[in-house]
């Protein structure tokens, strides 16, 4: 834990990281850490805070305590019969799962327990972002909610909080968490509910009774491309911030909303996430004293794209330029791990070229227009059910 301010945003990584392991065939597989955090250090940046378990105590702030004890009895003994979410499909259960998923929750508390100190005003924590975990049930390969817990955490220091969810899926754990608290507002922008997991997500999702306004869904149709996705961002977050001042920001930068991404249909490219996360560390200076946790998030395509959207957030967080290519030794390291996956070849550059040079045609155009109109209209929503600060 550095006791001293440093300009370099706190980064969150450590062994456990990798022990967070669904197996070999799983799509949220460890193999991401090789390739995203030998890109961000390639770019000096320097793991500093390790992740170790949260307590239960901790955990049992937005989880259910009989919930932990399941995770825990499948973590000594993963062939026990399927229940609370984990059995076979998404969520598979493995020996240490308990340990392994309470250091992630771990790693984004501590995280936002240095900014809360003024240690740091951003934390990075790329092995974050297990946004679909609910208070009693595992999901999506998500067992513990790790951002809803830092926002829980910010929450009992009174500050308000809004989290901006950029994961091609919806950030539905974390909105079930907080759903009737009028201090978070959760924005989440993805692939709607009609065409992809976890089906919810949906404009008229606006929060409890005494949080009307606070819970912002921005579905987008399959086949939606970088044009109205970045455009919807700069016109809904900066107007939600401005009403609801927020006094820290936690964000999900999944990179599945991504054109090469194997699970989603999305044609988003790292242009694009890039000028997201600069937009969400220009409003955390604005409104939030700069306090800021940025996470990871789903991914799967490890070798083109994961590794340069970590770069992209890290970038924005340390307010660097972005360099113009992406190291040749780097890509000569991972080349043929990605001719093996099929994920090749890595692009020389850390933005892709425009829609990450997959054609669109004037019907995809209308997906950009149908997304920006219905960004107006769910802003125009929001705001009018926002209590002004
Ligand atoms: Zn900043």
């Amino acid at each position: 834990m550095p006791d001293v301010v440093t300009d370099l945003p706190l980064l969150v990584y450590g062994p456990r990281s990798t022990a967070y392991d669904f197996g070999p065939a799983h799509p949220l597989t460890p193999r991401r850490f090789g390739t995203g955090v030998s890109l961000l250090e390639a770019l000096g940046a320097v793991p500093n805070l390790a992740p170790e378990p949260a307590t239960d105590d901790e955990l049992e702030w937005i989880h259910e305590a009989r919930y932990v004890e399941v995770v825990k009895a499948f973590s000594r003994q993963p062939f026990a019969d399927h229940r609370a979410g984990i059995g076979p499909g998404d969520t598979p259960p493995f020996a240490g799962m308990h340990e392994a998923s309470a250091a992630v929750a771990g790693g984004s508390l501590r995280a936002m327990e240095a900014i809360l100190r003024g240690e740091v005003l951003h934390a990075f924590h790329p092995g974050g972002g297990l946004h679909h975990a609910m208070p009693a049930r595992a999901s999506g390969f998500c067992i513990y909610d790790d951002p809803a817990l830092a926002i829980a955490r910010a929450r009992r220091d009174g500050l308000r909080v809004m989290y901006v969810d950029l994961d091609v899926h919806h950030g539905d754990g974390v909105q079930a968490i907080h759903w009737a608290d009028p201090g978070v507002l959760t924005f989440s922008i993805h692939e709607s509910g009609r065409t992809l997991f976890p089906g919810t997500g949906f404009a008229d999702e606006v929060g409890g009774a005494a949080a009307l306004g606070t819970k912002v869904n921005l579905p987008l149709d399959a086949g939606t491309g970088e044009r109205g996705w970045l455009a919807t961002l700069e016109l809904v977050l900066p107007e939600l911030a401005d009403q609801f001042r927020p006094e820290v920001i936690v964000s999900q930068h999944g990179a599945d909303a991504h054109a090469f991404d194997p699970l989603a249909h999305l044609r988003i490219t790292t242009t694009a996430m890039g000028a997201a996360a600069r937009l969400i560390d220009r409003l955390a200076h604005r409104h939030a004293g700069g306090r800021w946790l940025s996470t990871g998030g789903g991914g799967y395509d490890v070798y083109r794209v994961v590794p340069r959207t970590w770069s992209l957030v890290w970038l924005a967080a340390a307010h660097r330029e972005v360099p113009a290519s992406i190291p040749e030794a780097w890509r000569d390291r991972w080349a043929a791990g990605a001719e093996h996956y099929g994920q090749a070849p890595i692009p020389t550059t850390f933005e892709d070229e425009p829609n990450a040079g997959v054609p669109r045609s004037v019907l995809d155009d209308r997906l950009d227009d149908r997304a920006i109109a219905s960004a107006v209209a769910v802003l125009e929503q929001a705001l009018g059910l926002l209590p002004k600060q």
